[in-house]
């Protein structure tokens, strides 16, 4: 299926929602999405984002991403195996998962995964957490409902605000926002659920492809962070860390958690008081 085919819906700034007609275009743009710098806020985002249905049913990702990554090998061979080798090395700053995240740093009790895919993030949780779960994919969340189900979890088939909206406040000692917000067109909810759903000293991890890294400068459109249409918005550590906290949140980066020779940046969200 074509991209330009897909229904699609349009957005304002989804951060501070002002008007895309006043904010420029980006000259990384894909013709068929545009993109634009929020002229208020600086986010960037795509004006027009695919619906969710269209987005899961009817498109592989996966397959996708892996023909644009060989694209790009022919296309700039030593820049773009520089950039796998780049993530790899990722594994030196410590244990970059969910689990590993949330065994340091969140109190025993249930912990949550949104967009947990097949659930192999939790796969590492120590003993006391319990893994839940929110994932779009209906066969994903299938193999995640038995992973988690045995250990005492849950795993609800929604689009990530939608699933949040279905559970309780104040209820999970950590969520986890890992390789999510970039795809969430509603990525405001999203934080302001998340907020609502921890307890008071709960905490939220958050990964997401950091727009300010040396290879988006270096490589330009042929940056791995740029696919279109599936990353509906691209955050600086400062635009993330505004959204946060206009939702609640005192946000913090962890230690190497926003490098600039890093693809992605990792931050630290607590309720703020
Ligand atoms: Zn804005």
């Amino acid at each position: 299926m074509e991209s330009e085919s897909l229904p699609r819906t349009h957005r304002d700034c989804p951060a501070c929602g002002a008007a895309s007609a006043a904010s420029p275009l980006v000259r990384y743009q894909h013709p068929d999405w545009p993109m634009r710098r929020c002229s208020a806020c600086e986010l960037i985002y795509l004006e027009w984002v695919p619906e969710y249905g269209a987005l899961y049913d009817e498109i592989s990702w996966t397959r996708q991403h892996k023909k644009e990554e060989l694209r790009r090998l022919k296309a700039m061979p030593i820049l773009a195996r520089l950039d796998m080798w780049t993530r790899w090395r990722l594994g030196l700053f410590g244990d970059a998962t969910p689990a590993g995240g949330l065994n340091a740093w969140a109190k025993a009790g249930p912990v949550l995964d949104v967009g947990c895919s097949i659930g192999k993030g939790f796969d590492k949780l120590n003993e006391g957490r319990i893994p839940h779960g929110i994932e779009i994919d209906a066969k994903a969340a299938a193999m995640a409902q038995e992973k988690f189900g045995p250990r005492g979890g849950k795993v609800i088939n929604s689009d990530g605000v939608g699933g949040l909206k279905q559970l309780p406040g104040k209820y999970f000692t950590g969520v986890t926002l890992w390789s999510y917000l970039e795809h969430e067109a509603n990525p405001r909810e999203a934080l302001i659920e998340t907020r609502r759903v921890l307890t008071k000293d709960g905490i939220a991890l958050v990964k997401v492809p950091n727009f300010n890294c040396v290879n988006r400068m270096v490589l330009g459109k042929n940056w791995p962070g740029f696919r279109h249409p599936d990353h509906v918005q691209y955050f600086t550590p400062g635009t993330l860390g505004a959204m946060a906290k206009k939702a609640g949140f005192d946000v913090k980066f962890r230690l190497y958690g926003r490098i600039p020779t890093n693809d992605n940046m990792y931050a630290i969200l607590k309720p703020a008081n």
